[in-house]
């Protein structure tokens, strides 16, 4: 249960960073740790790092079961994610922990794993602008953001994303090139609370704006765990006397045609 600071892990499969020389520039640490910067930065949150080359890809079970909520950034290692992982990771959200999946995460194993879905969408990479509308100004996740947030040069997500239908969507992007997308989306799967946010792309200094690290920051915040629950499926005795009833196992249910 969250009490004081909320215990953010930032996980990244850290690839782009050290293989692009754009994105060395960009992010010479990681989008991770721009990321965990800025939560510190915003006060309220202890973070931590991981990515996908540290031991157990970053999530061994005690980091798993210490933190509150898990920021995940992923893109073109889905792959190389372990089912493992994902399971453990899956049984942590289902018992309350808060996840936060970015940008291209909507094709990572955990993700799809959660929703059920193919997760697919349309995309475009021509440095467009795109303006991510707030629908929802009274939502925990959108204080502080006003009306809209613009970005002036992103790539493109488009509709349909094939998701579930989220429990709200509170972030509807507009792209220049015409198409509509929902940019940020909350959904809740066992006693855990799950939100999507679309911008990201690793190119662009997306992560360096203020307002995005805001709406996150928000995120973690409305995500951190009510409760953590562990699942069991207990046989359970009853709260009051139950007189001994006399059935006929082989019988019960059956209406008897003299009762009719
Ligand atoms: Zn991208």
């Amino acid at each position: 249960m969250c009490t004081g600071n909320v215990k953010v892990t930032v996980w990244n499969e850290f690839r782009h960073e050290k293989s692009n020389e754009a994105v060395k520039k960009l992010y010479p640490e990681g989008m991770h740790a721009v990321i965990a910067a800025g939560l510190e930065k915003t006060g309220g949150f202890e973070t931590r790092l991981a990515a996908l080359d540290d031991p157990e890809q970053g999530l061994p079970r005690d980091v798993v079961d210490s933190t509150d909520v898990l920021i995940w950034w992923g893109h073109r290692a889905h792959a190389e994610v372990s089912d493992e992982i994902v399971k453990r990771v899956q049984k942590r959200v289902l018992e309350g922990m808060g996840l936060i999946v970015l940008h291209s995460g909507h094709f990572s194993k955990i993700f799809k794993t959660l929703l059920g879905t193919n997760c697919s969408l349309k995309w475009r990479e021509v440095a467009e602008k795109e303006r991510l509308w707030n629908l929802e100004p009274s939502h925990p996740i959108t204080q502080g953001i006003g009306e809209y947030i613009e970005l002036p040069n992103t790539e493109m997500y488009g509709e349909r994303f094939d998701i579930p239908t989220p429990d709200k969507v509170v972030f509807v992007s507009w792209f220049e090139g015409g198409e509509v997308f929902r940019s940020g989306c909350t959904f809740t799967r066992g006693h855990g609370k799950i939100f999507y946010f679309r911008p990201g792309h690793e190119t662009y200094p997306i992560y360096h704006n203020p307002r995005i690290i805001q709406v996150i920051a928000n995120a973690a915040k409305w995500a951190a765990p009510a409760i953590i629950k562990v699942d069991e499926c207990p046989n359970s005795a009853p709260l009051e006397v139950i007189p001994e009833k006399n059935v006929d196992f082989g019988k019960a249910g059956i209406v008897q045609e003299s009762a009719l």
